[in-house]
């Protein structure tokens, strides 16, 4: 491999300056809950780079995390915190945007070409050669050298602009809108965390031929975004056609999950433990994937699991629980795949898999991301909004911004 640019070069180009621009617009997380639209330094364009501007961004679970204070994953050389009042961060990792120009050695795209991002930085992305030893397995996520936009201090999409190794960014062909080509990143992490299951020494499997060892219940913990991507990947590409439960509280994501073929329950007015017993003629469930990120959830799960089932544990979260919740989980001895991001490997002009898949299943209808697309916020002021107050308000499911 060893394509892309010499990492030793730091020439930087300056279509920036060509732009006549030095700074540009963008919301800042600049503490726990302060988010502020201000002029920040307009990004650096290196040799192969893109200059993307900004069309839609996903917000997304681990934003609101990010904003909450729950989570930080930006990190020193040692591992410490760096808290957001000494370095802000730009939040958006589900990005959609327009190619402005690009470096010398930035290959395959053109000005003016509608991208989606993949928001991390691999080997392939900085040029390095040879490749570490997770981008070398199809697992560029967990790259040794990894920094992510929008997460780990890197400048995120909700801005003007934003520059990425032009490797990471994938042009799109169709009409599908902005909106719903922003839910690309999101539902890698679903295929992605799919594919760590089905790689995973498990009891139960989707795609076993003997009878005994098939799948056939699963449990669907949540029905926010990642649950109804959850639910349309198992009956629309993996081609699952059994017992597909899930447990949700809120009403219009309820439907959304009937609607996209799954059996719903609702914890609120019935007990899902029964329900889930009832439903499966005493069996529980095989596979139980957990997106809800709910501490109450986590505990619930030796209850709701056959012995030795299988359990993906997708949400992050998880407060309100000590760790002996693990116990009884770890008594009925599941296969517990852990899973983040939407790692894969690299197509022969370096970008990421697991994007052009995803990218593909939602222009063909494959996965319909349309009908939850709630919100739609079209300038950086209305970024807050979504942030303290929509969310949590029961008619929303998914947020993008569109500028
Ligand atoms: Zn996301
Ligand atoms: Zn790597």
């Amino acid at each position: 491999m060893g394509r892309g640019p010499d990492p030793a070069s730091t020439n930087v180009h300056s279509v920036a300056m060509s732009l006549m621009n030095t700074t540009m617009r963008a919301s800042v997380l600049t503490g726990i809950g302060q988010l502020e639209v201000l002029d920040v330094p307009f990004p650096q364009v290196r040799p192969a780079d893109v200059l993307v501007r900004v069309k839609a961004v996903g917000l997304c679970g681990t934003d609101f995390h990010i904003f909450a204070g729950h989570s930080n994953y930006n990190t020193d050389e040692r591992g410490a915190l760096i808290p957001l009042t000494t370095q802000p961060q730009i939040l958006g990792h589900e990005i959609v945007g327009i190619v402005e120009d690009a470096g010398d050695r930035a290959r395959g795209l053109h000005t003016g070409d509608r991208v989606v991002l993949d928001q991390g930085l691999n080997c392939l992305s900085s040029g390095r050669d040879p490749l570490c030893e997770y981008c070398a397995t199809g697992d560029s996520h967990q790259c040794a050298f990894y920094r992510e936009h929008g997460i780990t201090g890197l400048p995120g999409g909700l801005a003007e602009y934003i520059a990425v190794p032009a490797v990471n960014a994938i042009k799109i062909t169709s009409e599908i809108n902005d909106a719903e080509a922003a839910l690309t990143e999101p539902l890698g992490c679903i295929l992605h965390s799919s594919n760590m299951a089905s790689r995973a020494r498990s009891r139960y499997s989707l795609r076993q031929e003997a009878s005994a060892d098939q799948i056939h219940s699963i449990l669907v913990c949540g029905a926010g975004p990642a649950g109804l991507l959850f639910i349309q990947y198992l009956r629309n590409v993996a081609g699952y056609d059994g017992l597909l439960m899930v447990s949700e509280p809120n009403t219009k994501k309820r439907e959304l999950a009937a609607a996209f073929g799954a059996e719903p329950i609702d914890p609120a007015t019935s007990d899902v433990v029964t329900a889930v017993s009832d439903l499966t003629n005493g069996r529980r469930a095989d596979y139980l994937i957990e997106a809800t990120g709910s501490g109450k959830v986590l505990s619930m799960i030796p209850q709701l699991i056959r012995k030795q089932a299988t359990v993906l544990l997708y949400g992050h979260g998880h407060a309100g629980v000590d760790m002996s919740a693990l116990n009884s989980i770890l008594f009925l001895e599941p296969t517990l795949v852990a899973s983040v991001g939407a790692s894969g490997s690299f197509d022969q002009d370096g970008r990421p898999v697991t994007y052009r898949r995803a990218l593909r299943l939602l222009e063909e209808g494959k996965i319909q991301v349309g009908p939850f697309i709630t919100n739609r916020y079209t300038h950086l002021e209305a970024v807050p909004s979504a942030f303290s107050g929509d969310s949590s308000s029961p008619g929303y499911v998914k947020g993008v911004v569109l500028l």
